[in-house]
């Protein structure tokens, strides 16, 4: 109580002071406030050196035991055995016996809002503080925001990470969706044709967006406009599309394609064009990867460079018999949410809605790893949506266990939701890999994840430039308190 009333006179009288300032030019400037992220340091040493670690580097290689890695100035200085790599004198010693170094996770749909629920319109909040923090503390250093509904708080958060004054994964910012009528979400723009989408990617671009993501509902001819102004400035888009087709989009053009195969339409029976087919799981659940149509997609999609994110953790949530999300991740919810989430879980059983679930996770599994073994690249992204199970710190290593599940060796997992990322982003010259001169983005978990990939549950430390975050504080700030900020 005490606390929080010399906090409110503290920023009263800061705010009088500022006041003043603007009368008399001898008042000094206002000291910057002690970062709000300064508790959640744990190693700041400009020289640390991990020793006797296992080492899965990102790049899809085997792992590496007995390793020492060398920090100096937040970049990777030495990578090698520990019987040759010598410690710098100075240097803050980490022992690392029994623990895994990994790169940071680089993770392409990664949504600063969270739903909120239905009242007349689907609302979802916007949580950039908390989501921030959360994803840094699940081992996410660069992300991919994969659509906004309060694109100026991502970019300014964006700006605030990069100038160091906030926590969080390097963002690149995904401006507000491209959708035409018919979805009920206030927070949306709706597209009026191909002029304004031209005119909506420009705009978005010059505010500082880096990526764009068109929608379920957009027609071909605003898809080609809205990539046509992208690629004019060198910018790629993604689309979680439903009114177009995955083969369309390739044609037109565009770079990336959101949820594996788990939201395409090419294989909807009586599909018109430019109309998103009235919503039948049962379609998808239906379509034969073995089929030479799936094949002739997967080759399509492949000859034209398109990249897949797969988000396997949202259609977990949609599928009967998974588990629910761990009682730490949903201890984060303020109650209102973690009780629409929990109903939410509670109801997948008996929704007919998502019967079909049963057969499709499974299938999109499949399907990743054969576009996968084709030649595709795949990327990682998590997406908080659906009813709520995604949740940031927990999702990003969820995702990885789950390609894991899906048949990827660990390594091949991990350069998925790491190197591949990376370079889709274009920033692979800087980080995705453990490797000498990248960016000291590093992930530290305890066990072996090549033997069990539960092993990332355990990972009390992310260092991001160099810098350790205390995973543990994080979560223990945020607890009770997502769906706030
Ligand atoms: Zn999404």
């Amino acid at each position: 109580m005490r606390r929080s009333l010399i906090s409110i006179c503290a920023v009263a009288a800061l705010s009088v002071a500022a006041f003043a300032a603007d009368d008399d030019d001898d008042v000094p400037p206002t000291p910057p406030p002690p970062s709000v992220d300064a508790k959640f340091t744990a190693y700041g040493q400009p020289v640390i050196a991990f020793t006797h670690a296992e080492i899965v580097d990102g790049t899809g290689g085997k792992p590496r035991y007995d390793q020492t890695l060398v920090i100096k100035d937040g970049r990777i200085a030495a990578i090698g055995p520990a019987s040759r790599v010598r410690v710098p004198g100075g240097a803050t010693v980490i022992d690392t016996r029994g623990k895994t170094l990994l790169p940071g996770f680089v993770m392409a749909h990664e949504h600063l809002f969270y739903p909120t629920g239905t009242y007349g319109a689907r609302d979802y909040a916007a949580l950039p503080t908390s989501f921030a923090r959360l994803y840094l503390a699940g081992g996410t250093t660069t992300a991919r925001t994969g659509g906004s509904m309060a694109p100026y708080a991502d970019i300014n958060l964006k700006l605030a990470i990069d100038k160091g004054e906030a926590v969080g994964p390097d963002l690149d910012v995904t401006g507000p969706y491209l959708n035409g009528p018919g979805l009920p979400i206030l927070k949306m723009h709706v597209l009026t044709g191909p002029a304004d989408a031209t005119r909506t990617v420009n705009y978005w671009a010059d505010e500082g967006a880096t990526s764009f993501k068109a929608y379920i509902n957009i027609t071909r001819a605003e898809l080609k406009a809205a990539i046509d102004a992208a690629h004019t400035r060198g910018l790629k888009v993604t689309g979680h599309l439903c009114s177009v087709t995955y083969r369309e989009a390739a044609e037109l053009g565009i770079d990336n394609l959101e949820h594996g195969f788990g939201v395409m339409t090419d294989f909807f029976k009586g599909k018109e064009p430019d109309v998103c087919p009235a919503r039948s799981q049962q379609a998808l659940a239906d379509v034969d990867e073995n089929s030479p149509e799936f094949e002739s997609l997967v080759r399509t999609l492949i000859a034209h460079h398109v990249t897949l994110t797969s988000t396997l953790t949202v259609f977990e949530t949609f599928t009967p018999g998974r588990p629910e999300a761990p009682e730490a991740a949903r201890a984060l919810l303020i109650p209102e949410l973690r009780q629409m989430y929990e109903q939410g879980w509670a109801g997948v059983p008996t929704s007919d809605n998502l019967k079909p679930y049963a057969t499709i996770f499974p299938k999109l599994m499949k399907m990743e790893r054969m576009f996968s073994a084709a030649g595709g690249t795949l990327i990682a992204g998590t997406d908080p949506t659906g009813y709520g199970g995604v949740i940031p710190g927990f999702s990003g290593k969820r995702e990885i266990q789950l390609l894991v599940e899906a048949g990827f060796s660990f390594p091949e997992a991990l350069k998925i939701a790491t190197l591949n990322g990376a370079h889709y982003l274009g920033r692979d010259a800087d980080v995705g890999s453990l490797t000498v001169g990248k960016r000291a983005d590093i992930v530290l978990v305890e066990g072996d994840p090549m033997k069990d990939s539960t092993a990332l549950d355990r990972m009390p430390f992310v260092f991001k430039k160099g810098v350790g975050y205390n995973t543990a504080a994080i979560f223990d700030e945020f607890r009770g308190k997502v769906g706030l900020y």
